[in-house]
């Protein structure tokens, strides 16, 4: 087998969580090679039009990338209330990925696109080295460190680390959704409707301002519900194939342009036959919703289907079991911990795994994400990130959430490079050398009360209020 290079650190998947860890491993002196099996940087929050983090952006390379788009104009980045607490302000998708690549080649990361890893090299417990496939055949990748921001926990499964999938009761995963976006709606029409039929609606924030125009509207608008809407026009006929009685639509970057997330599509994310109906079907049903959005809600009347996101929106697959699994309990009694990296107020927002319904609990002001959920038990010379990290079922409805993957991709990064550099055992780093330098780059760890203000009730009203988020 061709070999490729030999590295401090390689990190797998350029979705948020691999992005922000290549980036800060770079920045933290390893030289650092960023693999990607799609062609696409930010893996979900641009492939997948996921551009709306819930929850407070805790500092770092993260909160630096927003910044950056805010001032290219592509990011709403003020922090909001809502009912379960504070989030960070909506980013424009192709905006986000114009600044990755800024940061990325300013870092100097190598980045490998269109390679995915297939097999782990082992010695010992410790992974050594990558198998590649890529366009011109197989390649070989070796580091001292690898970081898995794979999403599904690819590279980890591969090295033979235990994991969970599913619920416990049945092993069920949350759905599968993508977004679509449609340009040209009208949208002073859309809300004037929307306060008609207010009580078919759950949530309908406005801007503060004063809005006539579709550019009053730009990253400001949520609206969801419809059900009794849906429920109407299937009575009348219409042909909904869609498991999820209720639409929600958010404004993007365009004045005029609605993200709606409304498919749904239930199957592992592991399985290549389930994602390739997946594929197919989502888009069925994205054009299902659009041609009832064009019929029966006023403002739809002249829209323009513009794209299903080209990333399939897999919620959930493995979760690497590590040296800690972060449970329910921690998570809703807001628990920190000596070993946290990062202080987390994402709600758990669960959709029903095989069912249409949906759930969003508060975490309050944050609990504490701990270092031992990034270490899988057992293998040395990794770290896991981002959506596969140590957690329950039901942690993970609040930790798959975008500021959570950017805060366990910013820590391993910065011990990955701290073991690259003093040859030290992944399992063996001093956590209190990593919780120093994130604290030097603005991150608050959860360890005590910090931030506790953070997560606090928003209480907006839902007509008056300020940009509200519902579930992702
Ligand atoms: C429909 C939907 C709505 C959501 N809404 C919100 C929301 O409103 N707010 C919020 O905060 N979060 C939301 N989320 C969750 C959040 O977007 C994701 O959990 C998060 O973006 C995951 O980031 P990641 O970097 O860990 O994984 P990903 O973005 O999935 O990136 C993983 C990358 O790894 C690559 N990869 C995978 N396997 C391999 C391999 N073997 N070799 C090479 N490369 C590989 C993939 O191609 C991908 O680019 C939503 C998720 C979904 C699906």
């Amino acid at each position: 087998m061709e070999m490729f290079g030999n590295y401090d650190v390689v990190v797998v998947g350029a979705g948020i969580t691999g992005t922000v860890a290549a980036i800060r491993a770079a920045r933290e002196g390893a030289r650092t090679l960023l693999v990607e099996g799609s062609g696409v940087l930010g893996g979900l929050v641009t492939g997948g039009r996921l551009t709306k983090p819930t929850g407070v952006v805790n500092g770092g390379v993260f909160q630096e990338l927003i910044d950056r788009c805010a001032r290219y104009g592509g990011a709403d980045n003020q922090v909001r209330s809502t009912h379960w607490g504070s989030y960070t302000g909506s980013f424009d998708a192709e905006v986000m990925q114009r600044v990755i690549i800024e940061a990325i080649e300013e870092a100097q990361v190598e980045v490998l696109l269109r390679a995915q890893v297939v097999q782990a090299v082992m010695e010992g417990n410790r992974v050594r080295g990558l198998e590649l496939r890529t366009k011109s055949g197989a390649k070989l990748v070796l580091a001292r460190v690898f970081i898995d921001a794979s999403g599904d926990g690819d590279v980890a499964a591969l090295a033979g680390a235990e994991h969970m999938l599913g619920r416990e009761s049945d092993g069920l995963t949350q759905p599968i959704t993508s977004y679509f976006r449609v340009l040209n709606v009208d949208i002073p029409k859309l809300v004037e409707y929307s306060k008609a039929h207010r009580d078919d609606l759950t949530d309908l924030v406005l801007p503060e301002h004063e809005a006539t125009r579709n550019e009053d509207y730009v990253m400001l608008l949520l609206v969801r519900g419809f059900t009794k809407r849906i429920e109407e026009a299937k009575r009348q006929g219409f042909r909904w194939i869609i498991p999820k009685n209720n639409i929600t639509l958010k404004a993007g970057l365009i004045p005029g342009e609605l993200n709606v997330n409304v498919t749904r599509f239930q199957g592992s994310g592991l399985d290549d036959r389930t994602l390739s109906r997946a594929e197919i079907e989502i888009r069925k049903q994205a054009y299902c919703a659009f041609d009832f959005l064009k019929q029966y809600v006023a403002g739809f009347e002249n829209a323009i289907f513009l794209e299903v996101a080209p990333k399939l929106g897999v919620r959930e697959t493995r979760r690497i079991r590590g040296r800690y699994v972060l449970s329910e309990s921690d998570v809703l009694s807001q628990a920190r911990f000596a070993d946290a990296i990062g202080l987390c107020n994402s709600p758990v927002d669960i959709h029903e795994p095989g069912g249409t319904g949906a759930s969003m609990r508060t975490v309050g002001s944050g609990y504490g994400i701990p270092f031992r959920c990034i270490v899988p038990q057992a293998i040395e010379g990794l770290y896991v990130a981002g959506r596969c990290i140590s957690v329950d079922a039901v942690a993970f409805g609040s930790t798959r959430n975008v500021p959570a993957c950017a805060m366990t991709g910013e820590a391993a990064a910065v011990a990955a490079a701290h073991c690259a550099k003093h040859d030290i055992e992944t399992s063996q780093v001093p956590v209190a050398i990593v919780q120093e330098r994130l604290r030097e780059h603005g991150i608050e760890l959860g360890i005590s009360d910090e931030g506790a203000d953070r997560g606090k009730q928003g209480g907006a009203d839902a007509v008056t209020g300020q940009v509200a988020v519902t579930h992702s």
